[in-house]
């Protein structure tokens, strides 16, 4: 393809100023012509444009449109090019919206997007932009649109600071946010001022916006410059940061492609079906009447308010939402792993954007109400990276909104789109926009059956959570997914990410048929994961569930749980803005029992401090949350919040169950005493029954203490996550070191061998609740060490007990020895090849 510079994309030839046509077909027809004219597309290209447009209104906002074809027609672009047709009169658009700018885009590859970068600077000038919809002068708009780039560098190597070194961009899926804040927060730590350019481009690397906007893709070359006290060392180690990032990438990018094989396996429909194409989700076919979300174009009204009022208000939502996405980062680390809760930290960083903020002020300025300011704000720096064609940044745009919406909930709650109150009565397939994460987790699933949403993309919130959920969901189906009209059938293929709408009668015979062979199917892994893990020579091994919420419950049964081996209850705490009640508390805790209908429940208490803190509560600052009060040390002290929950605990428990109560980060028999008694006496107040009270070793004082505390307490459960922290000096949350912190380190496995024979002196049983335990071969190595019971995320289950049932325990008590006698991690896990043979 011959290389196009910007002057060959946006030629004088290509501009027709004082056009008025007479409708928006006639000025896409237009500036087809000029296309066709200078031989950049076939005739026939304006009826792509306009099919296009039936899907996604163009429509940038400031009066500028940037109509294209549909991706399929590529074939019809002979070279890059762009026309642009000036109205001063304007045409309108969509609803509402004046065009007066056409920028008509012929694209085979991304030439054209260092114009369209020009465009979406041009974008914050709202003046420039009304001159160029009058210019006189076809070289104002060619130099505006196509001359030097303002933002740019003048010349390459005079742009960069005094050091610097180059960085091929090696993450398969490019520079998207997860990376990015990755970056972002290593140079923030170094104190230094840093620049990253690619080509002409320029970002300050504090801006992730910025970076975003440099639009890496994998193999992109980049230049890191910096200046500041000590810079080579502080470039050193942003490199090694930036090179530590590469294992993490290639693995996400594996799993998404593993992920996409899973779509070739899809229900295939017995004829041709038209459907509008999306992004598989979460697997899974679903078919019902469409309920679509009405939602997306609220009107936000703008209330002016004092200066003073509007940035307290922006202040307080903004510091509301960084505690949310706290609460939904940690959630989502424990249930489906820091990789996918990477991507609500992005989104707090998106909050700390600086230009965001600065454009939200001046709007307020000049005299505009927060919640309209910033979400003016929101809309116009999502258009900017939605516009520049690159599906990393369109995904970024769909957090920036998000993230978005979240603020704007709190500025001003009228302004939140569309309600799932309303559910239709017989199962149905919700259509939407996009759905913020409550409303997800919220939706009633007996009477929704799929999900697809015009936004988003797989590692949006919605997706992850629709996995979660196992509900078949597909993402960014664009707006022919909204013109869908609710009460239309519909079948939704959530693994090929396909709505096929009013599908005629064979159709929905063949895809009941697939739902029902694929439920058969789950079924019988299903009865393969209900019966127990037992060894060929006939060791049981108990297996719960680590769940926080009674509607988890269900999925974690049919998972295979005999019952939940960690409830985490600080959720309650970290999901709301207050303090929950000692009524609130029961509520939970009965559903809790009575989900499980009778199978053993262990509540552990308040586990707040170290990596989960909670505002509301106004704990002090400590320098090291870490070693401090935490856990027990914190119930210890503040009794306003282990009464009431220890009254709530033994209320729940009067109505019957199999209930235990736990206490977390226990380092002395003294604290048990204290917590033992606190039990006893609330108990006996209400007549309660007695119930089993354990305790978690985390800490390694309680492991090598482990006789002196199984002689005060009913059992033990080993939090490996925060044992392997305290054992190896390793923050468990410190990305730099996540692969050092190994659970199966052999220091801490000597620490659970010492914690298994501290209990067995007193015939008490041990748990492991900790991350290690859903690793097959961990759960293997634990059992040999002699833990009774491993709790673990629904879903590591099935593999973990098929391995046990695999196993023979004398093997695994050998293989847990010789893993005691290794000298390091990787020695430890290199058994697993042998054990394997
Ligand atoms: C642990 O530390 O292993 C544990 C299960 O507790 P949490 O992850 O909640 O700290
Ligand atoms: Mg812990």
């Amino acid at each position: 393809m011959p290389v196009s510079t910007q002057n060959d994309l946006l030629r004088r030839d290509r501009v027709r100023l004082g056009a008025s046509p007479a409708s928006k077909a006639a000025a896409i027809e237009e500036a087809a012509q000029l296309l066709i004219a200078s031989g950049c597309v076939e005739p026939g290209y304006a009826q792509s444009m306009l099919r296009r447009e039936a899907v996604a209104n163009t429509f940038l906002g400031h009066g500028v449109v940037i109509p294209h074809g549909m991706g399929e027609d590529r074939h019809m672009v002979r070279r890059d090019g762009i026309a642009v047709v000036q109205v001063p009169g304007g045409v309108e658009w969509g609803t509402g919206q004046m065009a007066w700018l056409i920028v008509a885009i012929a694209a085979r590859g991304d030439a054209h997007i260092a114009i369209l970068r020009r465009l979406t600077a041009l974008m914050q000038d709202g003046e420039k932009l009304a001159a160029l919809a009058v210019a006189e002068d076809v070289d104002e708009i060619v130099a505006a649109l196509a001359g030097e780039a303002p933002r740019a560098a003048p010349a390459a190597p005079e742009a960069d600071l005094a050091h610097r070194f180059d960085f091929v961009v090696d993450y398969p899926a490019g520079l998207h946010a997860r990376p990015a804040t990755a970056w972002v927060e290593a140079v923030r730590q170094s104190g230094l001022r840093v620049q990253v350019r690619h080509g002409d481009e320029v970002a300050d690397g504090r801006n992730l916006v910025a970076l975003l906007q440099l639009g890496l893709r994998a193999g992109d070359r980049v230049v890191v410059s910096a200046e500041g006290d000590d810079a080579a060392a502080g470039l050193a180690r942003l490199r090694a940061r930036m090179d530590s990032l590469t294992a993490q990438e290639v693995a996400d990018a594996a799993k998404a492609a593993a992920r996409g094989t899973d779509a070739t396996r899809g229900w295939t429909p017995p004829g041709p079906l038209a459907a509008i194409e999306g992004i598989g989700a979460s697997p899974g076919i679903a078919i019902g009447r469409l309920h679509v979300v009405a939602g997306g174009a609220v009107e936000i009204a703008d209330v002016p308010v004092s200066l003073a009022e509007g940035g307290a208000r922006l202040e307080a939502a903004l510091a509301a939402t960084r505690q949310q996405l706290a609460a939904l980062v940690d959630d989502t680390a424990r249930r489906l792993g820091a990789a996918d809760a990477a991507i609500f930290r992005a989104q707090a960083e998106l909050l700390n954007d600086g230009d965001l903020i600065t454009l939200t002020c001046q709007l307020m300025v000049e005299g505009h109400g927060p919640a309209w300011a910033w979400n003016q704000a929101i809309e116009r720096m999502a258009a900017s990276l939605s516009a520049l064609g690159n599906p990393v940044l369109a995904g970024r745009a769909a957090d920036l909104r998000d993230v978005g919406r979240r603020v704007l909930a709190l500025l001003d709650p009228s302004a939140v789109p569309g309600s799932l109150r309303d559910l239709p009565a017989a199962p149905c397939i919700v259509v939407a926009e996009e759905l913020s994460p409550s409303d997800t987790a919220g939706l009633d699933l007996t009477l929704v059956v799929g999900l697809a949403t015009a936004q988003g993309g797989p590692t949006s919130h919605t997706a992850i959570l629709a996995r979660t959920l196992g509900l078949p969901a597909l993402v960014a189906g664009g707006g022919a997914l909204l013109a869908a009209a609710s009460g239309q059938m519909a079948i939704l293929d959530g693994a090929a990410g396909r709505l096929y709408l009013d599908p005629p009668e064979p159709a929905i015979a063949s895809a009941i048929a697939w739902r029902e062979a694929m439920r058969a199917r789950q079924a019988e892994a299903a009865q393969q994961r209900g019966a127990p893990a037992v060894t060929r020579d006939g060791h049981r091994i108990e297996i719960a569930a680590n769940v926080n919420r009674p509607d988890q419950v269900r999925t974690a049964l049919e998972a295979g749980g005999e019952g939940v081996g960690l409830m985490r209850t600080e959720f309650l705490f970290l999901e709301r803005g207050a303090t929950p009640d000692e009524d609130e508390q029961e509520a939970v805790y009965r559903a809790m029992i009575a989900a499980l209908e009778g199978r053993p429940l262990i509540i552990r208490a308040l586990d707040i401090g170290g990596d989960k803190q909670v505002a509301h509560l106004g704990l002090p600052r400590e320098e090291n949350p870490f070693l401090g009060v935490r856990g027990a040390r914190l119930l210890l002290r503040r009794t306003d919040l282990l009464e009431p929950q220890l009254r709530a605990i033994y209320r729940a428990a009067m109505a019957g169950g199999d209930v235990s109560v736990m206490f977390p980060m226990v380092t002395s028999a003294s604290e048990i005493v204290r917590l033992r008694a606190a039990c006893e006496r609330i108990r006996a107040e209400l007549g309660a029954p007695v119930l089993p009270v354990g305790i978690m070793i985390e800490v390694p004082a309680a492991a090598v203490a482990a006789d002196r505390l199984a002689a005060q307490c009913d059992f033990l459960s080993i939090g490996t996550n925060d044992l392997t922290q305290y054992a190896l000096a390793i923050d468990r949350q410190n990305p730099e070191l996540a692969a050092e912190a190994d659970s199966l380190h052999p220091a801490v496995l000597r620490l659970i061998a010492q914690t298994v024979a501290g209990a067995a002196k007193h015939g008490r049983w041990v748990g492991v609740c900790g991350g290690i335990a859903g690793d097959p071969f961990g759960a293997a190595l634990l059992a040999g060490l002699g833990v009774n019971e491993l709790s673990m995320t629904p879903r590591d289950i099935a593999a973990v007990k098929a391995r046990l049932r695999d196993s023979r325990f004398d093997e695994l008590r050998a293989l847990a020895a010789r893993a005691l006698d290794a000298a390091t991690a990787d020695e430890v896990r290199a058994l697993d090849a042998g054990a394997q043979r």
